[in-house]
């Protein structure tokens, strides 16, 4: 695809399940349960994007949009020290905004666009998690229409985005861990269709052994169906 670059996630297999890595153009999702990886994930992107191409990286900064309150300065600091970055100068070219309801998170996501165009230099938009907020005031089946509908316009606002000024867009999605999940349908297990509609790629992470973990593309239209194993360490995602 024309134009498309990518960030590393630091892990080749997870790189190569993603076709080299985090697109530009693109939103990609990262789903699963509690614990699966990620927040950690976010994390390192925040840190890779910075990388310099050769690296894998965009030589950019990162903002990101934390809805939970589980980001930490502290990760970032390992993981930047781990690729020999300073910690300091990455920490300086993450723009962090924590998001305490919906509106809030419209509200920074109206803004967005002109904050990128002012800071050319932003290639990466984290929303960790981008749907939190969303379930957590719009509960019970009266509610499920407006909640999609809220939503969705906030998906395809951030997807806009990343068209318009080439940045990568990372959402991510919790969902409850369902025995049938990795060989259901996979919209149902994102919990009513919630993502289904919005294009872009789509990953199930879910938990393995110890510190590894499991990532499965879910019908991306260019990118093969698989799983791969990655971990996560003291250092940040490695294989
Ligand atoms: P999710 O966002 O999917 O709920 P996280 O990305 O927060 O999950 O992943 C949490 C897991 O990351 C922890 O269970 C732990 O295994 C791992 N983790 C977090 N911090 C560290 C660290 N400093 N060193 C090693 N592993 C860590
Ligand atoms: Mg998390």
């Amino acid at each position: 695809r024309i134009n498309v670059r990518k960030i590393t996630t630091s892990s080749q297999a997870l790189d190569g399940l993603l076709g080299g890595g985090i697109e530009t153009r693109t939103m990609t999702e990262f789903f699963g349960e509690f614990g699966s990886g990620k927040t950690q994930i976010c994390h390192q992107l925040s840190v890779n994007v910075q990388l310099p191409p050769e690296k894998g990286g965009l030589s950019g900064k990162a903002v990101y949009i934390d809805t939970e309150g589980t980001f930490r300065w502290e990760r970032i600091e390992s993981m930047a020290k781990a690729l020999g970055l300073d910690p300091d100068t990455v920490m300086n070219n993450i723009l962090y905004m924590r998001a305490i309801n919906t509106d809030h998170q419209i509200a920074i996501s109206d803004d967005l666009q002109e904050l990128i165009a002012k800071n050319p230099s932003i290639k990466l938009v984290i929303v960790d998690s981008v749907t939190s907020h969303f379930r957590a005031e719009y509960t019970g089946r009266e509610n499920l229409a407006v909640r999609q509908q809220k939503l969705n316009r906030h998906l395809h606002q951030l997807t806009r985005l990343s068209e318009v000024y080439d940045i990568a867009i990372v959402v991510t999605n919790q969902v409850m861990a369902r025995p049938d999940m990795f060989y259901g349908d996979p919209t149902v297990a994102v919990g009513g269709h919630t993502l289904y509609h919005v294009p872009g790629i789509r990953v199930q992470v879910k938990k393995s052994r110890g510190n590894k973990r499991i990532a499965r593309m879910i019908d991306a239209p260019h990118l093969p169906e698989g799983e791969v194993v990655f971990a996560i360490t003291e250092d940040g995602i490695r294989d």
